[in-house]
């Protein structure tokens, strides 16, 4: 039996520099959570001393990641000074890289999009993405010269790092598994860099410019050449121990069904994903679907065959889902033409009961994503600007 001692960790203490940063994210969040607030708010708000809230705001202002408006005279004394953060305080670029395009997108520090470009490519390696990313890089740099640059996040098909399953079967990239990748690419660039898994980015990129910004538990189902999930839980990111939560890609959902290239049988991406579409089309399943039409009859069958495979499988997912998470929605979204994924969700109907199957409910079920095709490049780069102004994602930057 364990003895008491090794069931628990000890709790670490924090020093000064630790909580100064902290507060300073503390701060920075009551700001863009409050849209405009003084000082004075500041205190009441976060209970830090006035003293505490005074050095950091001055720090801030000095660094320009806040706007000083003109202060509001009511009643006598020193009037309040409402503060804002500047949207051009600070900026964070996002990369997509998937199999067929690699998406940048720049944020400002209130995550407006500045800059977007999308690339053409065929399965890049490390090595052939790594120029692409920093000719951007430095692209979005040179619109911006006495910009302050907060980072780069870099998004992929995961899962990462799990012997077996990710550089195996069509959906793998080579040479985006070794251990150093971010630190090379840090070094490249010059700039913090954070790496994640492509459902997990795509669903902070629904949540702060797609539909879920309400929401704070969800599900996404991210269907791109495989499959995974993002999960948001608890009001936010749910990344697990391995940063491979919700890769649920190689998930058992047809017992002894289709044979997978991670050994099992019966894995939900041999059943919702791009490469499963395409074998049933009859194609290769490294194919660009990006610009076919799918309504084209040559397509008709397959298109049909894949959907009554699909469907099941897809309920049997969501009916985990639901049961073991209790999300306010699953939503779902990715590379699948929008007339497809249409077709898709409207067949799943009716979805399996579950706990979810409840006459109060705010949101359907399953929903489609909104934040468009940039969803993922846009989560990568709100994960920078996040881990800089929030104190929920400061883990996202550790010390070095
Ligand atoms: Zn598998």
């Amino acid at each position: 039996m364990k003895s008491l001692q090794n069931t628990r960790t000890v709790t670490t203490g924090t020093n000064a520099e630790h909580a100064r940063l902290h507060n300073r994210r503390v701060i920075l969040e009551a700001i863009r959570l409050g849209g405009r607030l003084t000082r004075a708010d500041l205190t009441r708000l976060t209970s830090l001393t006035a003293q505490t809230v005074s050095n950091i705001v001055a720090e801030l202002e000095q660094e320009g990641m806040l706007l000083v408006h003109a202060a509001e005279k009511i009643g006598r004394g020193q009037p309040p000074v409402p503060l804002s953060i500047n949207p051009d305080g600070g900026y964070a670029l996002g990369f997509h890289v998937a199999q067929h395009s690699i998406i940048g997108v720049m944020l400002d520090l209130l995550g407006n999009t500045r800059a977007q470009v999308t690339l053409a490519v065929n399965y890049p390696s490390f090595d052939q993405a790594l120029p692409l990313i920093l000719e951007t890089v430095t692209a979005f740099r040179r619109q911006l010269p006495r910009g302050r640059f907060l980072g780069v996040g870099v998004a992929l098909p995961g899962p990462f790092s799990v012997e077996g399953m990710t550089a195996v079967g069509p959906t793998a990239m080579s040479g985006w598994d070794e251990a150093d990748i971010a630190l090379r690419l840090q070094q490249a660039v010059g700039l913090p860099v954070l790496l994640e898994n492509d459902a997990t980015a795509a669903t902070m990129g629904e949540r702060l410019h797609g539909i879920a910004s309400d929401l704070q538990h969800f599900v996404h189902l991210f269907i791109g050449s495989g499959l995974g999930a993002g999960l948001y839980l608890g009001n936010r990111l749910y990344s697990g121990h391995w940063h491979n939560a919700g890769e649920i890609g190689h998930m058992t959902v047809v017992p002894g069904g289709k044979a997978c290239h991670c050994g099992n049988h019966g894995c939900l991406e041999r059943y919702i994903s791009i490469a499963a579409l395409l074998e049933h089309l009859g194609q290769r399943a490294d194919q660009d679907i990006s610009a076919w039409d799918m309504r084209e009859p040559r397509f008709t069958a397959g298109v049909q065959a894949w959907l009554d495979e699909a469907v099941p499988a897809l309920r049997q997912a969501i009916n985990i889902l639901e049961s073991l998470l209790d999300p306010q929605t699953i939503l779902i979204s990715g590379f699948l033409p929008a007339a497809i994924l249409g077709r898709l969700v409207d067949s799943l109907e009716p979805l399996s009961r579950s706990i979810s199957s409840r006459g109060d409910r705010e949101y359907p079920r399953l929903q489609l994503g909104t934040a468009g095709p940039d969803a993922v490049a846009l989560g990568a780069a709100a994960l920078m600007i996040l881990a800089e102004i929030s104190p929920d994602y400061e883990a996202l930057l550790k010390p070095e």
